[in-house]
């Protein structure tokens, strides 16, 4: 297979299970001058396991800014590059996005070399809709800005699809459930590919329920996939919000615990579940 001169080659890796990597990923990256990789402690490994003896260089998060005009002049000056990450497909959740738009920018040629993604993945066999479907990363990590993001699920009419690691999964969970409703399909994919590969689908409840009985399913690499907000789980998350709308007010001229109780009564919402998303901000939400 013959590696083009400056181009700038975009290559997937395997997000577990070695044999994965493709015939092309391997010829590209033994053929390619340099290749830059988000982890080259980590890459290596996988290199030397298909004999690619190509030079390494380091593109994370923290480097990129700086390193995409370095790259870059070597690839301008007739070098062939290769972009990996540590697992997957590059600038899905990992870096190189600055790289590829200035590449692009520069009308340098940029090619794919595709191949395992998480996201692909999981959305391949969670046997959930696939036509219409919405990536979200990470979910944010602070308190203020995950009840932001969950609000702004409620009414998505689309598979939702997101990485999570194993210390804040179950949490995640559970603020989806709080947000979305416990009734709401969800597949939690698992390990793919790897030993413990696990795909459990259920309600947002149920699957909370699973996790906090067996700490194994709480290990290793999640994928989270959301099932489209459907006719009544859309109606109860409006009902909730109006009620949180009921508690800002009521909130205005009287304790916050008695303007929960109060709109507990008027809309037959939990009062605990109202409290709880009153100190999250939900309250504030007046649209
Ligand atoms: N670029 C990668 C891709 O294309 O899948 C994703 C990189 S992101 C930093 C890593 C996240 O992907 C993990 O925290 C996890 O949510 C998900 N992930 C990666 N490998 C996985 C696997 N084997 N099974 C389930 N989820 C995985």
């Amino acid at each position: 297979m013959s590696i083009e001169k400056a181009v700038l080659y975009v290559v997937a890796t395997p997000i577990g299970n070695l044999e994965d990597m493709s015939l092309r990923a391997v010829e590209v990256l033994r053929g390619v001058d340099l290749i830059a990789a988000e982890d080259t402690r980590h890459s290596r490994r996988l290199l030397q396991r298909f004999n690619i003896r190509t030079p390494l260089l380091a593109l994370h998060e923290h480097n990129e800014r700086r390193m995409v005009e370095r790259l870059l002049r070597r690839v301008d000056a007739g070098a062939a590059l290769a972009l990996i990450s540590d697992a997957g497909t590059p600038l899905v959740s990992d870096p190189g996005f600055l790289l590829v738009r200035e590449a692009r920018c520069r009308g340098i040629r940029v090619s794919p070399v595709p191949g395992p993604s998480a996201l692909l993945a999981a959305l391949s066999v969670a046997g959930l809709p696939t036509h219409d479907f919405r990536f979200l990363g990470f979910p944010p990590r602070t308190h203020a800005q995950r009840v932001q993001w969950a609000q702004g699920l409620v009414d998505e009419r689309q598979t939702l699809v997101l990485y999570e690691s194993s210390h804040r999964v179950l949490e995640t969970l559970r603020d989806l459930a709080e947000w979305l409703g416990g009734e709401r399909q969800c597949v939690v994919a698992r390990e793919l590919t790897k030993l413990h590969e696990t795909l459990i689908n259920g309600s947002l409840s149920e699957l909370i329920a699973i996790l906090e009985r067996d700490p194994e399913q709480n290990k290793g690499e999640f994928v989270l996939l959301i099932a489209a907000a459907v006719g009544d789980a859309s109606e109860d998350a409006r009902q909730l919000r109006s009620a949180d709308r009921v508690v800002g007010i009521l909130a205005e001229e009287m304790p916050l615990a008695q303007a929960v109780a109060l709109a507990a009564r008027i809309s037959g919402a939990r009062k605990n579940l109202l409290y709880r998303r009153a100190l999250g901000g939900a309250q504030g939400d007046r649209k």
